[in-house]
């Protein structure tokens, strides 16, 4: 009976739903129980089509009369259109991104349903575009009709009903298992409700409750679960925190005729913000207490670099060093960055991905354990269980990564533990960072290196095809390769490989014979991957068309396009750092974002800020402000923990709040030993522990 129960034993939820489910990151009775409503519709007054006017949030019940495909204007764009009476008049509802099938289906001729969302006025008929719709029986009706209506995150083939019920039959049979939350003084200082209460009055609002103030997430059952949420966090690192110093670290002592050796070797002179940033390492480096070091700082800034230096000093120390990197094709990457470096200094090295097996993988583990190892780069292969050092000194983590996975892999050594180096590109305000990474120092590169042309954007429909081909054709001749990037949705991983696969074939026909054109995706084997990829750096493959997989990190400096088909269908951040891989030379560079579907103002407008900036910050924020942090960073890239309630930007005030009270509490007792503090321990434990790597900590 607790709340960790496969959600698949929820009343009504079979393996079907529960797949459904899965897709939300739903999983168990919990997660459902915290799947809170991304708004809420006044159902309270459902308005009669007669008399609708302009705005948001306006609610129609009624008949389908008509339903089908239509096509129009000059570009022969296809609409689904719905007509809808309720006696009173009829209102069209239209759709331009839509599976006819099921559309046809849903829609039937006779079928009751209900309609909501922003009314406009079409040559004076009322019209809804893209509204939420609901199947309405005689039971439905009474479901949805005259109250406050939740909206859930859904996705295709889950419907809200579905939901409601589920969170319904989940909420009867666990509502008694629920988490008593915080204790009774903190709870009250904040004056906030007990969990059960504010889970019921979030999924169940009360007829009279202020449909505002839900929508604004500024309800007291709001506060409490995000209080309750950042609080254990906050909690969680701090202690990690308070353990993590107690520890002592590798000692590497600054010899600067390693700096001057290696700033010799580099084709450019570092910046000041890079030497800067060095010398922060360096000084955290020398003392005994580990380093916990974040560098930030935006795509193309030359974080790499700043990160071998410090390799270089602590493999002169007598250390070695584990560079972990998100994907093999970066982890790849870097061995070419750094080969050349290693060699002229005689440093023995090698690469460790999921790839790597059998005997040769068994060597390199050896050699790690024996210490004989300087230096090993790779994927999350590096902390696997058998991966051992004799000395590790210094752990770097290149472009964002699993939260809590460093501290396991450094903790596995006895003694002396290693600093850790954690490397992003995820612009996130710097309040920001201190409260989600709390137990990180940061860094910030805040200037790219001299000489960089800010990339050209230009946002392009379908019909500037030809234009586009005949941009990319003047570049090719100037010796440049060009990325085209096609998207990957979730739903159908076969049907979009498809989709990038004929790209690459078009592509291929259209450039054909005089320049090749190579397809790279995350399902090939690795050598295929950093087969194509070294095609690619030398010039020999000229346009790489591929998946999301050249998104974070790949650095080939003469590249200088990047074409990004259907870029409505990527989050803003995700186009600034597929933007980030051209620009790195010094020559002029272009993105081009295809906008190839019909698609409404906001996304054209939200795409539009591309084209007026390349501040990686302003991108996020602006991002922030249309999705949930989560999502724009990509939870699992940019290792943030994953929040179920709390929204990083805007429940800010919390966060901090959270943050004070969780910090006096460890101010009197660092490891919670005190019995008052019992309770804390267990629950942070519980729910953070694993992901925070407490229990190695602690
Ligand atoms: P990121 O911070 O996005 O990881 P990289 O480390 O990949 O950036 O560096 C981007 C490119 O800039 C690389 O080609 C690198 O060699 C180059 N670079 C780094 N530092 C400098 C510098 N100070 N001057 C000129 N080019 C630099
Ligand atoms: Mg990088």
């Amino acid at each position: 009976m607790d709340l960790c129960t496969p959600v698949q034993y929820v009343k009504g939820v079979g393996p079907r739903i529960a797949g459904l489910l899965g897709r939300l990151g739903i999983a168990t009775v919990g997660d459902l129980l915290w799947h809170l409503p991304a708004r809420y519709l006044d159902r309270r007054a459902i308005a009669p089509i007669a008399e609708l006017t302009p705005g948001k949030d306006r609610v129609v019940i009624g008949e389908v009369t008509a339903s089908g495909v239509v096509v129009t204007g000059r570009r022969r764009t296809r609409l689904y259109e719905v007509q809808v009476n309720d006696g009173t008049g009829v209102i069209t509802a239209t759709w331009f991104h839509f599976y006819p099938k099921a559309m046809a289906g849903r829609f039937q001729v006779g079928r009751r349903v209900l309609l909501a969302g922003e009314c406009s006025f079409f040559g004076g008929r009322a019209q809804f575009v893209h509204p939420e719709s609901e199947l309405l029986d005689a039971e439905g009706e009474a479901e949805v009709g005259g109250r406050i209506l939740p909206i859930y995150p859904a996705t295709e083939g889950l419907t809200q009903r579905m939901l409601r019920r589920a969170v319904r039959a989940a909420w009867e049979k666990w509502r008694s298992a629920l988490p008593g939350g915080l204790p009774d003084a903190i709870r009250l200082g904040q004056r906030l409700i007990s969990l059960a209460e504010a889970i019921e009055a979030l999924h169940f609002p009360e007829t009279e409750a202020d449909v505002a103030a839900l929508n604004q997430r500024s309800t007291a059952a709001h506060r409490t679960l995000i209080f309750d949420e950042v609080f254990y966090l906050e909690l969680g690192l701090l202690l990690r925190r308070a353990t993590w110093t107690l520890k002592t670290g590798a000692t590497v002592p600054h010899r600067d005729e390693i700096g001057r050796a290696f700033a010799r070797s580099l084709p450019f002179t570092l910046t000041a913000a890079q030497a800067r940033v060095a010398g922060e390492i360096a000084q955290d480096m020398a003392g005994t207490r580990p380093m916990h070091r974040l560098v930030q700082g935006d795509v193309g800034c030359g974080k790499t670099v700043v990160a071998i230096g410090a390799a270089l000093q602590t493999i002169g120390a007598g250390y070695q060093v584990a560079f972990m990197a998100p994907t093999e094709l970066l982890a790849e990457q870097h061995t070419r960055t750094i080969r050349p470096w290693m060699e002229a200094l005689k440093i023995q090295w090698a690469l460790l991905t999921g790839a790597t097996r059998g005997k040769e993988r068994r060597q390199i583990l050896e050699k790690a354990a024996g210490g004989d190892l300087p230096l090993l780069i790779g994927t999350h292969a590096l902390i696997e269980e058998d991966v051992r050092f004799a000395r590790l000194g210094l752990l770097i983590i290149d472009e964002q990564h699993r939260f809590g996975v460093a501290q396991r892999l450094a903790l596995k050594q006895k003694g002396v533990v290693p600093h850790v180096l954690v490397m992003t590109a995820t612009p996130i305000p710097r309040t920001l960072a201190m409260t989600i990474y709390g137990d990180l120092d940061c860094s910030i590169i805040d200037k790219l290196p001299p000489g960089r042309l800010p990339v050209v954007t230009k946002l392009y429909d379908d019909g500037q095809r030809a234009r586009l081909y005949e941009g990319m054709r003047k570049e090719l001749a100037k010796g440049h390769q060009i990325y085209v990037v096609y998207p990957l949705v979730e739903e159908s991983e076969k049907v979009d490989l498809k989709n990038a696969t004929d790209m690459a074939a078009a592509l291929a026909k259209v450039f054909a014979p005089r320049y090749r054109v190579a397809l790279l995706h995350g399902r090939m084997r690795a050598e295929e991957k950093e087969a194509i990829m070294r095609a690619f750096c030398l010039g020999e493959v000229h346009i790489l068309a591929a998946t999301t997989v050249v998104e974070v990190g790949v650095d080939v400096p003469t590249a200088s396009v990047m074409v990004v088909e259907h870029a409505e269908r990527f989050g803003l951040s995700q186009l600034h750092q597929l933007r980030g891989r051209v620009g790195r030379g010094r020559d002029q560079s272009f993105c081009i974002l295809m906008a190839n579907d019909r698609h409404s103002d906001t996304a054209r407008a939200r795409l539009r800020i591309m084209t007026e900036t390349t501040d990686g910050f302003r991108i996020a924020e602006e991002d922030l402000k249309i999705r949930g942090p989560g999502e724009v960073m990509g939870t699992r890239q940019s290792g943030l923990p994953e929040l179920r309630v709390a929204h990083l930007v805007t429940d800010a005030g919390i966060i901090a709040t959270a943050r004070e009270v969780a910090a006096s509490v460890v101010a009197g007792d660092p490891a919670l030993v005190n019995p008052e503090h019992a309770w804390l321990k267990r629950t942070v434990m519980e729910r953070w522990g694993e992901r925070l790597a407490l229990g190695a900590v602690g």
